[in-house]
């Protein structure tokens, strides 16, 4: 939607000054050539290695580390400042490789579509993305929101006028004509009004709508492969898009620099995906063991999104359900099969990168994926690699985060107890620092 782009961008402009007035919290001031000495009495610098070291110092400058000392070590003159985490669990800011941080489902979700401009899903974005980072998720993948909305947050956020993650952004996603991320359910006029221009129907025109996204300035191609649960269609699980189309997406993007994740529940969508060679599956509720080999052939990641899974079964069958008769019924289809599709995946060595969706569950709360991931079958210390490194290789982020290490960015949360003994303690994060910049400390 560009029609309303100058006087949204403007209104979006004055907004955002007086956000910037309030972050970011507690020691947060501009980094800029202080040292901060955070005293780390256990620390997973790296996750890959499952090494946890005792009694460390990180030494950070501006946004990096520095140095990692032994024991604790503070400030010589006055040149510096003193983080105690001596009582607490040290490890890497954490990863959601799927979030939607310019909504989030409600009762009135179908009425704030109608009601709510770019500016307005953006200001509400930027809520969301500071409850991201206090729950201790440094770096994230949106996955689906207007273009205006979410990339604006996106730059806000760079520049420092938002508290919140660092955002990989999709924007609008990639869908047929009447697929799941095409507008569905209100009368035509409305839904012409509100059809984005990522939504395309042919091999040239779906080229055109991913062209289109990469101008618009999307960091990463997101599709609609089958099906979804909270469209508003009873258009089923199964593919959308035909192979051709498929390959012709897969295509434009690579020659473009972009990577395709797709949402994507049918496993004739899976598979036919992981044949174009995309690079990412999202959900993948339905995928059998021809997937895994081709996940397994390729180095394709999947993105269980257990949360969104469990979330929607549990709306779905409580008294107060507000999900329409057509998301109702696939939400109580495919919800209850994710466990058992992430644990499957996991068996046959497929590569998981933590992703909740959120956006359909509550911002804030997706942390909550751990415990979903360890009861699928993943060690405590495999779901947090999943939200730290693997996360990291799946964004092609591995300099700049997933890791604390010298001249990496200080991305560093903390907890008071033990998460690879019980990584549900990850949903109480003490500590957040992003870009050596302090935002929570309890
Ligand atoms: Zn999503």
């Amino acid at each position: 939607m560009t029609k309303v782009s100058v006087a949204a961008g403007l209104l979006w402009l004055a907004m955002a000054a007086s956000v910037a007035a309030q972050t970011p919290a507690s020691g947060g001031a501009s980094p800029e050539g202080r040292t901060t000495f955070v005293q780390a009495g256990r620390l997973l610098a790296d996750p890959g290695s499952g090494i946890v070291h005792r009694d460390k110092t990180l030494v950070i400058r501006g946004n990096q580390v520095v140095e990692i000392r032994d024991g604790f070590v503070g400030p010589t003159g006055d040149e510096g400042s003193v983080v105690d985490l001596r009582d607490s669990f040290v490890l890497p800011g954490l990863i959601d490789s799927h979030v939607h941080l310019t909504s989030e489902q409600s009762p009135n979700g179908r009425l704030n579509a109608v009601t709510q401009s770019e500016a307005t899903q953006a200001m509400v974005g930027a809520g969301f993305a500071r409850k991201t980072l206090m729950a201790g998720f440094t770096t994230v993948a949106d996955l689906g929101g207007s273009n205006e909305a979410v990339f604006a947050l996106r730059d806000a956020i760079r520049r420092g006028d938002v508290s919140g993650p660092r955002v990989i952004a999709a924007g609008s996603a990639v869908s047929i004509h009447g697929g799941h991320g095409d507008i569905n359910g209100y009368r035509d006029d409305v839904m012409h009004l509100l059809s984005s221009e990522s939504i395309c129907s042919g091999v040239d025109d779906c080229m055109r709508a991913v062209r289109l996204q990469v101008r618009s300035g999307a960091d990463v191609i997101k599709i609609t492969a089958t099906g979804g649960v909270l469209s508003n269609t009873a258009a089923g699980l199964a593919q959308q898009f035909t192979d051709a189309e498929l390959a012709a997406i897969v295509g434009a993007a690579h020659r473009m620099g972009r990577q395709v994740t797709a949402h994507a529940h049918g496993v004739d969508g899976i598979n036919a995906f992981l044949r174009a060679g995309g690079d990412s599956i999202q959900h993948g509720t339905y995928l059998d063991d021809e997937s895994i080999r081709l996940f397994r052939r390729d180095g394709v990641y999947l993105v269980p999104t257990l949360l969104a899974g469990d979330y929607v079964a549990r709306i779905a069958s409580s008294p107060g359900n507000f999900f329409t008769a057509a998301q109702t019924a696939k939400a109580l289809e495919a919800g209850p099969k994710m466990l058992d599709m992430a644990r499957r995946a996991h068996d046959g060595g497929v590569r998981i990168a933590f992703g909740t969706d959120t956006g359909v569950s509550a911002h804030g709360d997706n942390a909550q994926e751990f415990a979903l991931l360890v009861r699928a079958g993943l060690t405590p210390l495999e779901a947090v690699q999943a939200a730290t490194v693997v996360a990291a290789e799946h964004l092609r982020l591995s300099g700049e985060a997933g890791r604390i290490a010298v001249g990496m960015p200080a991305d560093i949360v903390a907890v008071t107890g033990d998460p690879l003994t019980d990584v549900t303690t990850l949903e109480h994060v003490a500590f957040v620092m992003k870009g050596g910049v302090v935002y929570r400390d309890e």
